[in-house]
């Protein structure tokens, strides 16, 4: 417990969520609730003994779920670069496909075509078309 400004402060480990830090009653009145960058921060009121404060709940990054991708006609089958290198998507390992670089002239040890860094793998080839199309732009 930390005292700041006549203010006490939990930290998770000194308490739980739903019960009252300071009387223990198990079941606390939640009112309006403010996302801040790392932190839902909800307004909590203990029945019991009328203790009141915010509840903070750290937000994790947890993925994504993509519901919408817009209708896409892909622009470019292959793209070329001033270099004259080239992308496309080719199949990787099972059914997998992904954006990769044919280089005109590979330096020393790397490989004639290799996978683009920032782009996943995909098993399907027109979600990996889409994506090489939105990173030639
Ligand atoms: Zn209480």
């Amino acid at each position: 417990m930390k005292i700041e400004n006549g203010n006490f402060d939990y930290a998770a480990d000194e308490s739980r969520s739903g019960v009252c830090p300071i009387c223990g009653h198990v079941g606390l009145e939640y009112g309006g609730s403010e996302t801040r960058d790392e932190s839902i921060d909800t307004d909590w009121k203990c029945p019991a003994c009328g203790s009141s404060g915010e509840e903070i709940d750290k937000t994790v990054f947890d993925g994504y779920i993509v519901q919408n991708v817009p209708d896409h006609t892909p622009k470019k089958r292959i793209y070329e670069d001033a270099e004259r290198n080239l992308y496309f998507v080719r199949s990787g390992i099972g059914k997998t496909y992904k954006g990769f670089c044919r280089w005109k002239k590979p330096k020393n040890g790397q490989h004639r075509e290799s996978g683009i860094r920032s782009l996943p793998y995909t098993e399907d080839r027109d979600l990996a078309q889409y994506q090489l199309d939105a990173y030639a732009v």
